[in-house]
This record gives C-alpha cells, structure tokens and sequence, in this order.
C-alpha cells in the first residue's frame, strides 16, 4: 500500500514489518545509521534506494512527535500530524531504554561485591542499544530471556564490557506488557545480582 505525504508529496510505502524488522530499523535510526537502515528495506523488500530513503525520512526521531514539526501529540503508528499534514512513521521505544539504561547503571556499585579486583570501578554507561536489535522484541525475550549489550566499566568507568542482561519473570512479564523494567532491578545489599569477570570483560545481571 502507498500514500501520498501531505507535506512533502513524496509517495511513501506503507510496509508490514514483524516487530523485529522495526526494531532494526527504529534502533539504526536512532543510532544515526540511516545508511543500513535504508540499505535493509531494500534488501528485505525490494525497493529502491529513493523509495527506501523516503520512507528512513518519514520515521520520528521520538515517539509521539512529529518528524516536520513540533507537534508532540502523535498517538499512533501510522499517522499524518494534523498540524503540518507530513506522514510519520511513529515507533514506540521499547522498554529496555535509555531511562532504564541510566537506572542501571547507577545500581552498579562495584564496592560492595566484596571482590578486591574491581574495588573502585564505576559504571558510566549502559546502551540501549544492543548488539542485536532484533533480540528486543517481545517473542525474542519470551524465548531467550535475555538483552545482549555494551557496557562502559572501570576504574575511570571506560573499559568496554559485554554487558548480559538475564530476565526474570518479572521482567519478562513487564516486557510483554510495555511496563517499565527500572522495578526490576534488584536491590539490598547482596549483589548477588551483579556478576563481573573483569579479566574477561564481561558482566551478567539478573532482572527480578
Ligand atoms: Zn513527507
Ligand atoms: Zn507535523
């Protein structure tokens, strides 16, 4: 199916993408990757590169708002900003986000693990993004339980760490149902939660 962008008269393919497809999509956009973000919906659906880049173009850089205007109140997917009259592509950010990423990392305290090797480290950063975008939809986590990505760890917070998040029932469930995951960090004071190997670069958290 095709429509007409009323602000810009450009043609634009509405496709049907699985919810791993948009979220390979959305997470290149967002990464400033428009390039393989183009180059994939040519591949995955045979358009050309014109038709494909139109379509990269239409996509909001924020959930609800408009990829022309200033229009904050975009409700739906598919949708034309009755402000300005541009076609959005308007993707919903999944759960695992920036705001959880954050909450995460400053959960990280490394001081009470009681393991002298990482006395001191601190955590400066957690991506949302994981190394594959394709493990954020709601079937990948059912099946795998699990969130691969990059973490920044160390004594100045910059050693780069593949960071294995493991979820929970709680988690999975709040996934599933678009709830915030931050309630599903563990607390107290047995960080049996947090597992570093820091001779190995690697870190595995475990989500209620
Ligand atoms: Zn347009
Ligand atoms: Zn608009």
């Amino acid at each position: 199916m095709k429509l007409n962008c009323k602000k810009c008269g450009n043609e634009i393919y509405l496709l049907h993408l699985t919810e791993e497809q948009k979220f390979e999509i959305w997470g290149m956009v967002k990464q400033d990757l428009k390039l393989f973000a183009i180059k994939k919906i040519v591949d995955d659906f045979g358009l050309s590169h014109k038709e494909a880049k139109i379509i990269v173009s239409h996509i909001n850089p924020d959930y609800g708002t408009c990829n022309r205007c200033e229009n904050d109140e975009l409700d739906s997917e598919n949708i034309e900003c009755i402000k300005c009259g541009a076609f959005n592509f308007n993707f919903k950010e999944p759960v695992f986000n920036s705001e959880f990423c954050s909450h995460l990392e400053y959960k990280l305290d490394f001081d009470s693990l009681g393991m002298e090797n990482v006395v001191g480290y601190w955590c400066d950063g957690v991506d949302c993004y994981p190394y594959d975008l394709k493990s954020l939809s709601k079937e990948r986590i059912k099946k795998d339980k699990m969130i691969v990505t990059r973490a920044w760890i160390g004594k100045g917070g910059q050693g780069i760490y593949e960071m294995n998040i493991k979820f929970g029932k709680q988690s999975i469930n709040n996934y599933i149902n678009g709830l915030s995951l931050i309630d599903c960090i563990p607390d107290g004071a047995h960080k049996t939660w947090i597992k570093i190997e820091p001779e190995k670069n690697k870190i595995q958290i475990s989500l209620k």
